[in-house]
């Protein structure tokens, strides 16, 4: 079977390819995330996941178009359903070029963190899925979160300290200010 798996950044990448490769599905990485701010944040992940693939034998497909005015302008009008919206974002465009380029199914790496919002990944994958006429291939892979941060350290990749967008760096630094007061 070969899987296009949506990859948000090294460090998370490293569970689901160990996982996938163990269950013989053959893997190609697909690095797609305008939501990472600031710019030179996303340099910086996208060189970590490069990094990672180069040093895991994993062909990487990076489309590294940084629509961050559209990003922000779509975050703002979504209000609450921001991260809905990042992650069909990012999901539809993984699908699309699984579609086109003749891949048995998609997945993501969003799926090993306990800090996402796992069932709204899987049901915008579910959605993304039957509208762009590809299938998904659902895992859960918290359970091997740990072992992923693990082989991160390992291989001392660097690992952000929040999850991508300006507003969730905000949360991330306002939360630890009040906490240090
Ligand atoms: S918090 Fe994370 S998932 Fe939500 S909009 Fe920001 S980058 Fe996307």
């Amino acid at each position: 079977m070969r899987l296009l798996l949506h990859i948000c950044c090294g460090p998370c990448s490293a569970f689901p390819l160990t996982y996938l490769r163990e269950h013989s599905v053959e893997v190609t990485g697909f690095f797609y995330n305008p939501n990472i701010h600031p710019y030179k944040e996303f340099r910086k992940r996208l060189e970590t996941a490069r990094e990672f693939a180069r040093r895991s034998a994993l062909e990487l497909i990076v489309d590294d178009r940084y629509t961050l005015e559209e990003f922000l302008s779509n975050a703002l009008t979504a209000g609450k359903g921001r991260c809905s919206m990042c992650y069909e974002l990012r999901l539809r465009r993984t699908a699309q070029y699984a579609k086109e380029y003749g891949f048995d199914c998609f997945s993501t790496t969003l799926l090993v963190s306990p800090y996402q919002q796992h069932d709204q990944i899987k049901n915008v994958c579910v959605k993304v899925a039957r509208e762009e006429g590809i299938s998904f291939s659902y895992y859960d892979f918290r359970p091997g979160w740990q072992q992923g941060v693990q082989i991160s350290k390992d291989m001392e990749l660097y690992r952000q300290p929040y999850c991508g967008c300006i507003f969730s760096e905000k949360e991330r630094y306002m939360k630890k200010r009040s906490v240090n007061r």
